[in-house]
Order: C-alpha cells, then structure tokens, then sequence
C-alpha cells in the first residue's frame, strides 16, 4: 500500500523533552474514512500524539503526511487549513453566543479563492450551520445561547465548530469525559455518523464507548505502540491486559 491510501501516515515520530522521549519512534497509518482510538495509560504520550499531528509541539524526528503531503514543518494553522481539526479536552465555545452563532463564526472564511475576497455567501452559511447542527444533535438548539447548555451539548457544538471547517481528519482527546450515560450513547451515534466523510482519532478510556465505536484500536505505552487491531484482539492480548486493562 502507498502512502497515498492513508489520510495520515506517522512514521518514525519521536519528540524529546529534556532527554525523555514522550514519542518514541512511532509509526500509525489511519485510512480514509477510518475512526481510530487510540488508548493506553496516563503518560503513555496519547495527548503527545495529537499535539504533533496538529502542529502544536514540535517534533525532533519523523515525518507526518497528511493525504500524502508532508506536514511536519508546517504551522498550527496551515494544518488547520489543509483540513486537519482538533478538539481539546476543555472546550472553548462562546458562552454568550447562540449555537447558531457559535457556528456561523466557525465557517472558514480564508480557505478558498472565493473566501479571500471576504465575501460570506449567506445562504451557503446558513446550509453549512443546518446541516452540521443535525449531524451534532442540536439542530432544535440554534437560538439558544451556548452557556445555557449541558456539558455533553457544549462537546458536541466544539465538535461542531470542527466540523464547520470540513475536516478531512479530525481528533478528539477524551470527548465524553465528565458525560452522562446518555450523553455518552448519543456521542457514539455522532462519532459513527461523522466518521463516514473522514478520518477520525479519539482518544478514550472508557471501553464500552470505544467498542461502540472504533474500527481499529491503538494501544499506546511509554511513547510506542503496544499492540494494534481490532477491539477484540488488542482486548485479548496479553501485553495490553498487563500494561492497561489489568488495572
Ligand atoms: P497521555 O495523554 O497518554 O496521558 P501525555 O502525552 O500527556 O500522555 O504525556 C506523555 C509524557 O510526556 C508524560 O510523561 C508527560 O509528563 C510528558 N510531557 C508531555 N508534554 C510535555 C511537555 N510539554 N514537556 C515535558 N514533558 C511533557
Ligand atoms: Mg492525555
């Protein structure tokens, strides 16, 4: 397979703080359309990860191509654009803002010919807003302010701030943390809905959430990859029970 079939290849990544490798020499390969989770315990650099995919540390050695096309020395904000997402664990919506707003301001304005001459076409706007509301469960929440809603409604209008922009790959760093049972189930159903036009990786501890949802799993541990495949198999296998699930 060439790289060309992956939406991310990951090869060879290491980043040092200080002399400690918090990535060890990596590699992670996430096909077009896959929802990856990515699991392992705390410290085992799953945070790490997400932040060199999306720009936000440095690594010291490796590469990252993004559908192909090299990305490792480029910003925060140029991955941005060349369709990558990330969602942090804190989310940062406008409070005071209305869904519908919160959206609306997540449209990209610089990203096409048409964009730079700033110039918003209103009824594409509008239609963007529609469909992704629907997608995030919210669709009979656009004129309330974001404030006055649940914790799991203001993960799911982050994500949909993400996904304003079309993301191609998208990641999210423990997404239903602090959740409701509910809340958790619906998030399942979101995940598996946005996953079908892009590649997704999420980072979860729950494992009757990641069942739900994942294609492959990724098990992580001091900075390298334990084991990987699907749920059933890395469940079973017995480094992952004595480094993670046995605890
Ligand atoms: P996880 O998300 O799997 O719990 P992290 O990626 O947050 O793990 O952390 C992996 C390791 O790297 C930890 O030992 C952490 O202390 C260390 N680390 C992460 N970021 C930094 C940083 N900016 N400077 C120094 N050490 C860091
Ligand atoms: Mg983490």
């Amino acid at each position: 397979m060439s790289s060309t079939d992956f939406a991310l290849a990951v090869e060879d990544l290491t980043v040092s703080f200080d002399g400690f490798k918090a990535i060890d020499d990596l590699n992670l390969y996430i096909d077009k359309n896959e929802l990856r989770v990515v699991i392992g315990p705390n410290g085992a650099g799953k945070t790490t990860l997400l932040d060199l995919i999306c720009g936000k540390t440095r690594a010291s050695a490796g590469s990252i191509k993004f559908k192909d096309e090299e990305i490792i020395g480029l910003a925060e904000h140029q991955r941005v654009r060349k369709g990558i997402g990330r969602k942090f664990q804190t989310p940062s919506i406008y409070e005071n803002l209305s869904v519908f707003q919160n959206l609306e301001v997540s449209y990209p304005s610089g990203r096409s010919v048409f964009g730079a001459l700033a110039f918003r076409c209103t009824a594409a706007v509008r239609a963007k807003v529609d469909e992704v509301a629907a997608d995030i469960g919210l669709a009979d929440k656009l004129d309330t302010e974001a404030g006055l809603l649940s914790h799991g409604q203001k993960q799911w209008l982050e994500i949909g701030m993400l996904l304003m922009q079309d993301p191609e790959l998208l990641m999210l760093d423990e997404p239903i943390a602090g959740m409701s049972a509910r809340e958790r189930d619906l998030t399942a159903e979101l995940l598996n809905r946005i996953c079908q036009n892009r590649a997704v990786i999420v980072i979860e501890h729950d494992m009757d959430f990641v069942k739900k949802i994942a294609h492959k799993v990724t098990v992580m541990h001091q900075g390298k990859i334990l084991a990987e495949g699907p749920m059933d198999k890395v469940q079973a296998d017995p480094k992952v029970i004595d480094v993670y699930l046995g605890h």
